[in-house]
């Protein structure tokens, strides 16, 4: 067996695809998996619990045995809730292996062995009958096989073909049903991640407008859905249009059609606006009669006190096709499509839905290639005027009118900037074809030929590279400023001229679940799990940091932001090591989680763009992030409590060390 693990390089700016050998055994997967952010879920767990004992009781009244067939068991729990709740026989099917092989030791752990018989199979490929994986069909179907869009994770194929092959007729389902919940809305910030925004640029000779090509401004953009919390979205943010509607239902109880379709609803606009985006969301109903309801609904529309936090289920952004103005009062038609494992949206209005019989849509296809260059961060970060007003000030200071500059970033609006502002050297819908030369080629392969034997004065880039993982990787900047080095003028002028990575001790209010232990689960002990994951979070001791984007998850500071280590991009890359080492002081109470680290970009010698923390906003430490990036956490293993009285620390220190041969950066915190 052969396994590739994608890795982005910082050295190269490229993904490469490492092969890892039989030892590997997917400790990447593990590691960075929701099971354990799952088994956390106390509402879920209870609420599944409460379904599949209700649905042993019903079949029980009937007379039956209970057959319980439980797809996509991953640690084993709710076979082992159905076993716990009378159960007379279990089928747990898991597809992961190393889940699988989990799922047996848990299941034997707590004494199930007997009653669940774990399945390392895909669902589709297991077998019934007397020398099949399952001796008859079940009679009660339980599974969880829901990501935050409800179908992408495949619920829909898997349970058509559970319905044919897997269970009897008249099964009891757990969920018995799943809804999709519908709102329009307007918001400009989440408009500003599927759509580009005029730039204004203060150039000498007065304001122009950088504005995006006609097809850009009319492209449907590209279906993949845009998962958040919502919950962190301020009702600030957006305008709400309509009232909540039941877009569609899925009874999972019945055979299931996983083929296309379309569902419509007419909604009547509540308010005067611009339709711009649906906000969707499910929940489910463990049981045929509804009162046992677990639900994805954000906090307008359901109490905060009820809120639980979970990350394997968030809430959805649908970006419409194009922007649609709608009155008070007015009555529009929504349209939801799916295929099997996605789903999109369209809004229509009431008299041209008239003309239409069928209201079939078509999946939209991005036209203008900016959807499939840039995702929904990366539009939202290029529409963020004050960051744009950042690059501005700077090229100001250092553009000439015989500048020539080169610049090295994916997507990036700065050749344009910087033409508008004078520079003499350097796209279609701002008629620059002769001023701005895109070169094909890497920045190791530039010769003076592209450049036409200019020597380049000013070298610029964002940096933003998408390949780039974690905060760091954009210093493929420095790489490629490197490989360029034959071609820039003596008195050459970097911007960024460098860049800071800084970091600082965070407790988080809700993250540190999905990497914390679990110990048991709704009275089962599933340590086994817990193991595994440490197990797979040491696997060849790797210290690595991961990226979160943590304006969606709240946290306070502990210790003060530190500046760690500096990037000098007007030099070459070093062949050594660069490493810092020191403490952080933890100024505040409360529980140490990790460490957030992040980079910031010297544009001039005054003029910075901060990725990370912008401020932390009162005196309980908490913080506001920057809304387009991802940071970087490095889960502490163990975590410091400093309410507990005894054994403070009041320090906790680092190494940090960034390797110019392998362009990452290796980390290490001792509490
Ligand atoms: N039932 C567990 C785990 C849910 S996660 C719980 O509720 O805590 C979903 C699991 O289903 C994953 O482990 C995934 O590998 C598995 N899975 C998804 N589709 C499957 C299918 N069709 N057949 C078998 N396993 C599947």
């Amino acid at each position: 067996m052969r396994t590739f693990c994608g890795r982005a390089n910082p050295t190269t700016g490229a993904m490469e695809w490492l092969e890892e050998d039989e030892s590997y055994d997917y400790h990447q997967e593990i590691a960075r998996s929701r099971y354990a952010d799952m088994l956390h879920d106390k509402d879920r767990n209870v609420k599944y619990y409460q379904g599949i004992r209700a649905a042993v009781i019903r079949v029980k009244e009937r007379g039956e045995k209970a057959i319980v067939l439980d797809i996509g068991t991953g640690t084993g729990l709710l076979s082992m809730m159905a076993a716990s709740a009378g159960a007379d026989f279990c089928y747990a099917v898991e597809v992961f292996k190393p889940m699988a092989n989990a799922a047996v030791k848990i299941v034997e752990k707590n004494g199930f062995s007997d009653k669940i018989k774990v399945i390392n199979k895909h669902s589709t490929e297991v077998t019934v009958g007397p020398d099949g994986d399952m001796q008859c069909r079940a009679n009660i179907l339980v599974t969880e096989l829901f990501d935050t869009e409800l179908i992408g994770e495949g619920a829909l194929p898997t349970y058509e073909h559970a319905h044919k092959h897997l269970v009897q007729e008249g099964c009891e389902a757990v969920p018995h049903r799943a809804t999709v919940y519908v709102q329009l809305v307007e918001s400009r910030r989440m408009w500003s991640w599927n759509k580009l925004f005029p730039v204004r640029v203060e150039a000498e000779d007065g304001e122009k407008i950088i504005v995006s090509p006609s097809e850009m401004e009319n492209c449907p953009g590209v279906p993949s859905v845009c998962d958040i919390q919502l919950n962190q979205m301020p009702s600030s943010d957006f305008t709400i249009l309509s009232d909540v509607v039941t877009m569609f239902s899925v009874d999972f109880s019945k055979p299931v059609i996983s083929a296309s379709t379309c569902y419509r609803v007419q909604l009547e606009t509540i308010k005067s606006g611009k339709a711009q985006i649906v906000l969707s969301w499910w929940d489910i109903d463990m049981d045929p009669s509804g009162k046992i309801n677990c639900t994805m609904a954000p906090y307008w529309v359901k109490p905060t006190s009820a809120l639980q936090w979970r990350d394997h289920w968030m809430q959805c952004v649908y970006f419409l096709p194009k922007e649609e103005p709608v009155f008070q009062g007015e009555k529009v038609y929504l349209t939801a499509c799916r295929d099997e494992y996605s789903l999109w949206y369209k809004l229509q209005k009431a008299r041209e839905e008239e003309n239409k019989a069928d209201g079939r849509v078509e999946s939209p296809v991005c036209r203008c290639q900016a959807h499939l260059l840039w995702n929904r961060p990366r539009f939202g970060e290029l529409n963020d005027q004050n960051r744009t007003c950042q690059y501005i000030k700077s090229l100001m200071k250092v553009l000439k009118t015989d500048s020539v500059c080169l610049c090295i970033s994916d997507g990036s609006l700065l050749p344009v900037l910087a033409h508008y502002l004078g520079a003499k050297q350097f796209l279609k819908a701002n008629h620059l074809e002769d001023k701005i030369k895109i070169l094909e080629a890497r920045p190791e392969s530039v010769t003076s030929s592209h450049l036409e034997d200019n020597k380049i004065s000013v070298l610029l880039g964002e940096p933003f590279f998408t390949t780039s993982l974690l905060p760091w990787h954009n210093l493929y900047f420095w790489y490629a400023r490197t490989a360029v080095t034959m071609h820039l003028a003596s008195d050459v002028t970097v911007l960024p001229q460098s860049a800071s990575l800084h970091v600082m001790i965070v407790e988080f209010q809700d993250l540190w679940r999905i990497r914390s232990p679990c110990g048991t689960c709704e009275g089962f002990d599933v340590r086994t799990m817990d193991d595994m994951i440490k197990n797979s979070l040491n696997f060849r001791e790797s210290k690595e940091a991961e990226p979160h984007p943590l304006w969606e998850y709240p946290c306070k500071s502990l210790s003060d932001p530190q500046e760690v280590l500096t990037f000098d991009f007007r030099r070459t890359v070093p062949e050594h090591c660069l490493s810092a080492e020191g403490s952080l002081n933890l100024l505040r109470k409360g529980k140490s989680h990790g460490a957030v680290l992040w980079m910031e970009y010297h544009l001039t010698a005054d003029i910075s763009v901060n990725t990370g923390l912008t401020q932390i906003t009162n005196d309980k430490g908490n913080c506001e992030w920057n809304p387009h990036c991802k940071q970087a956490v490095y889960f502490f293993s163990s975590v410091i409590d400093s309410e507990t009285p005894t054994d403070i620390p009041s320090a906790v220190t680092y190494a940090i060390n960034f390797n110019p041969k392998t362009g990452e950066i290796i980390m290490d915190f001792k509490l």
